[in-house]
């Protein structure tokens, strides 16, 4: 099955669940518009590279499109078109008034200077200026593109279109960025976690996590968690993991990943490989670093109690309907890891409004929208008797759906 018969295979399994007419439910499966331009740019040495660049605007049913930019060879139309359906249920879930796309370039920035990734992403929002903007679609950073990628898109767009902060999000504070938005992921699953424990009378203390990546989601919801009195017990990056049933010293270890360091060549724990990892008893495991990681063939095998996605589509659906049999509940990604859309929202408000909120402001707005959309999600599983999936994409279907036919068709 592929990444995009995996979003369909959940949104037609929550779809046929519901009331839907035959053109609806054929719109928002479908994505809006498609966009596909050449770029081709000089590299340091005055070589021409001709990349490929793509955006996929998948529903503006609800207001401006928003998702994020990827640079990596694997990027195409179908992966864009994937979690570009994954953002407008996301967006839709938590209640935000955007609707979802997804792109990216599909060159390997490890591979490039800063001044190739400059000349790549201007030469890439050059030629799709005209289908993003603050009321049209707000791109934002995803794997390898940061907050100074998003800095390059506010100035070139500007160049344009006029000063237009808010065409754009995951920018440096410095530069009409948000407090809070560079953890805000991390620190959106935390507030799924809590959401869940307090449901189950369970305390944050008392609970074991595990999780794989450490990067910017991974860790930042590592070091949350710690600050509350959690146990992280095992953690891992691309070169394997580290354990310890009594628990991680996870500020230390974030600094030392911080500079460089590989967790497997940090002494003082037993290592263990990302595969294992997966396997260790805990009772919550999040899932942060790739997609499809827990599968068919090892779905069987896990020994938590609850799988909250960290990242995008990390369950394949034969490990779902395997989880959901062993009674193991699965916080789906679109609700999961909506924080950082969320607080995305936010600072495309304050750039519209010129004005600036407090972190703590933030932090405290993004909880308040978690746990509703977390709380909504759960009645919603309880009155239909279907898993989390399958009752977060129905809430936020039916969302899409509403509005898509108030608006006219
Ligand atoms: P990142 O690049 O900062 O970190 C990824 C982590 O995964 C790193 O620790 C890396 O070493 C590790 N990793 C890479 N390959 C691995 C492998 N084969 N096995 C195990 N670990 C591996 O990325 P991120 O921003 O933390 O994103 C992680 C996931 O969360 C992605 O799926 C992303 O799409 C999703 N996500 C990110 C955000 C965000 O705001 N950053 C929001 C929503 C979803």
């Amino acid at each position: 099955m592929s990444i995009l018969d995996q979003t369909l295979y959940y949104f037609n399994t929550a779809a046929d669940t519901m009331d839907l007419g035959k053109h609806i439910k054929e719109m928002m499966a479908e994505p809006y518009r498609v966009i596909q331009v050449q770029i081709p740019v000089e590299d340091d040495n005055g070589e021409i590279n001709v990349y490929t660049g793509y955006r996929v605007q998948h529903n503006k049913g609800r207001g401006p499109m928003k998702g994020g930019l990827r640079y990596h060879p694997t990027v195409d139309a179908e992966h864009s078109a994937s979690l570009g359906s994954l953002m407008t249920w996301k967006t839709a879930l938590l209640d935000i008034p955007f609707g979802g796309a997804k792109g990216g370039i599909n060159c390997d920035p490890t591979k490039m200077s800063e001044k190739e990734v400059e000349r790549v992403t201007r030469k890439f929002i050059s030629s799709i200026h005209e289908n993003i903007g603050p009321y049209k679609d707000i791109p934002a950073p995803d794997v390898n593109t940061n907050g100074q990628v998003m800095a390059w898109i506010m100035d070139e767009y500007s160049k344009i279109n006029g000063f237009s902060p808010a065409v754009v999000t995951g920018k440096p504070i410095d530069l009409h960025g948000s407090e809070g938005r560079e953890a805000a992921t991390g620190r959106g699953i935390v507030n799924v976690c809590e959401t869940l424990l307090q449901d189950r009378n369970l305390d944050m203390e008392n609970t074991k996590f595990v999780i794989q990546g450490f990067g910017n989601v991974g860790s930042h919801c590592a070091n949350i968690l710690h600050e509350m009195g959690a146990k992280v017990i095992a953690i891992s990056d691309v070169s394997g993991g580290i354990h310890c049933p009594e628990g991680l010293d996870i500020p230390t270890l974030s600094a030392y990943t911080r500079f460089g360091g590989l967790l497997k060549d940090y002494d003082g724990y037993d290592f263990v490989t990302n595969e294992d990892l997966l396997l260790l008893e805990c009772d919550i495991l999040i899932p942060a670093a790739l997609g499809r990681t827990i599968h068919k063939d090892n779905a069987d095998h896990l020994r938590c109690k609850m799988v909250v996605e960290g990242a995008n589509s990390p369950v394949t659906p034969e490990a779902d309907e395997i989880l959901d049999k062993r009674g193991i509940a699965v916080a789906p990604d679109i609700l999961a890891n909506a924080g950082g859309v969320t607080v995305s929202y936010f600072e495309w408000t304050q750039n519209i409004q010129q004005f600036k909120w407090s972190e703590e402001d933030i932090n405290m707005r993004l909880k308040l929208r978690m746990r509703k959309a977390c709380q909504t999600v759960g009645k919603v599983a309880k009155k239909y008797n279907v898993p989390l999936r399958t009752a977060a994409f129905i809430v936020a279907i039916g969302r899409v759906g509403k509005a898509t036919v108030l608006s006219g068709l």
